[in-house]
């Protein structure tokens, strides 16, 4: 049995309240450090879905929470009392492989989306973790191994379908509402409900060069200075990613790289990752590009706790690795992950206000601390040691971060630099859109007193 509730008549999607037998499975999401108990989730089949839950949660005030894939380690995909509008079951994708497009809906993960758009040879920068949601991603910027190559994931969004707070169903564009398409592009979830999103595809694989060497863990300081040279000459087909992270018989820093273009070009390109150093193990050559994108998987499975804090430094200087050599020496869990990821490429020479997305400078680095652990009682060790290797790159941070990595507690300050320069065009937007502020359970921009005229 479903919930039935009068007034949504219409809902063609399932309603599932505490009284449903899957009332657990449906409230839960990727982070389980996340117990939220909503008063209803409405899993939409569509816009008029969304339409009818919106305007049930605004006609007795609660609040509203939006899931795509779940991902969002700081659980604003759901809520306390109020609603969730699930897109989850939304999984249409058509792709146009002459136009090189594909229109895909927001339930979609990411490897849901690459196997469809890779049945035609084609692909567009995603998530790096097949599980990860499409439409949270691309709604914060969205890192990816063809972000050198083609710009990050919202680089290449053509259009997007919404339906706004008060129920209207908008194109955003660069033809229509180009205000509203300049936001959505990195201003996260504040704007409208995303149901669906148009792509631009460009030709990759099946068989890319990538994967991933791993040294061992004491070789840290000279393996992260070789990543920091090799990133700053590789060609615009290479993204190339370095971390610590658990390995089969204990911690080992790993250099991962893709290289999107020929084989011939790619082995050529990934060659000195094969030849640095004594690896314990190389697992660079060519590998399906459906295999590249699973490749990080298994560090970052479904249904363990998490507590994740990052920053931007700029460029990674030697102190930056003494920081972070020093922190992982006494990370509580084996399960946890430093990673370093650029800003490099395509993806660094769009303008800082062209999208919403305002962190395009080529020396910016992405610093993740993303600690996993399973044992609820270990929670206090690992957020500590989490905020304390933060505070301990606090010198070399720019003061921005990711909007899609901020976490629960960081505050309104935060969120502001996650925005950067673009916060106020933002809240302008915001006023124009969403000026009761219902979509507040994201990175909340707060709309600004003055509408744009
Ligand atoms: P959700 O939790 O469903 O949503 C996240 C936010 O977006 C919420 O505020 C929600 O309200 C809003 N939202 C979701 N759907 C919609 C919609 N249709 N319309 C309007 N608002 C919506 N980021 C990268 O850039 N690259 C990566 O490679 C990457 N890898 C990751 C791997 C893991 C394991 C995890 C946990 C995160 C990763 N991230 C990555 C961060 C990721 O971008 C965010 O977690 C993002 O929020 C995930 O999207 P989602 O749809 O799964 O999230």
């Amino acid at each position: 049995m479903a919930t039935v509730i009068p007034e949504l008549e219409r809902f063609r999607g399932r309603l599932v309240s505490e009284a449903d037998a899957d009332y657990d499975e449906s409230r839960r999401v990727w982070n389980a450090m996340i117990d939220k108990r909503p008063a209803l989730i409405a899993h939409c089949t569509g816009a008029a879905d969304v339409i009818a839950a919106l305007a049930y949660a605004r006609e007795r005030e609660l609040p509203v929470a939006v899931r795509g894939g779940g991902h969002n380690i700081a659980g604003l995909s759901t809520c306390d009392h109020g609603v969730v509008v699930d897109l989850s079951a939304m999984k249409r994708i058509e792709v146009d492989s002459d136009a090189r497009t594909a229109r895909a809906e927001p339930g979609l993960r990411w490897v849901e989306f690459d196997a469809a758009t890779q049945a035609h040879g084609l692909a567009t920068t995603g998530g790096t973790v097949g599980d990860t949601g499409i439409a949270g991603l691309t709604l914060g910027g969205g890192f990816g191994w063809l972000a050198g190559k083609y710009g990050m994931t919202i680089d290449n969004l053509r259009s997007a379908e919404l339906v706004t707070a008060d129920g209207r169903v908008l194109t955003a564009s660069e033809d229509e509402n180009p205000d509203l398409f300049w936001a959505i592009r990195g201003g996260s979830g504040n704007f409208g409900v995303v149901t669906s999103f148009e792509y631009d595809l460009h030709p990759v694989g099946p068989v890319i060069t990538g994967g991933g060497v791993f040294h061992p863990i004491e070789r840290a300081p000279e393996v992260l200075r070789f990543y920091r040279d090799f990133a700053a000459t590789a060609p615009d087909e290479v993204t190339v990613y370095c971390g610590f992270l658990p390995g089969p018989h204990g911690p080992v820093i790993a250099v991962a790289a893709a290289h999107c273009g020929s084989l011939e070009d790619g082995e050529r390109a990934l060659a000195p990752l094969k030849s640095f150093g004594s690896p314990v193990h190389d697992a660079v050559g060519p590998i399906p590009y459906v295999g590249q994108q699973s490749l990080l998987d298994d560090l970052l499975p479904t249904g363990v706790h998490n507590y994740w804090k990052a920053d931007y430094v700029d460029g990674l200087s030697d102190g930056v690795i003494e920081a972070t050599v020093e922190a992982y020496a006494r990370v509580p869990s084996p399960r946890s992950i430093v990673l370093f990821i650029p800003v490099n490429g395509a993806a660094s020479r769009i303008p800082s206000d062209a999208t919403a997305f305002p962190h395009r400078d080529p020396s910016l680095v992405a610093v993740g601390i993303y600690s996993l652990w399973s044992d609820p009682a270990e929670a206090g060790a690992n957020v500590e040691w989490t905020r304390e290797t933060w505070e301990t790159l606090q010198p070399y941070a720019t003061g921005g971060v990711y909007v899609n990595d901020l976490s629960e507690d960081e505050g309104e300050d935060r969120v502001r630099t996650a925005f950067g320069s673009n916060y106020d065009r933002l809240a302008e937007i915001k006023a124009v859109y969403d000026p009761d502020n219902v979509f507040r359970l994201n990175a909340n921009v707060r709309p600004a007193s003055v509408p744009l005229s």
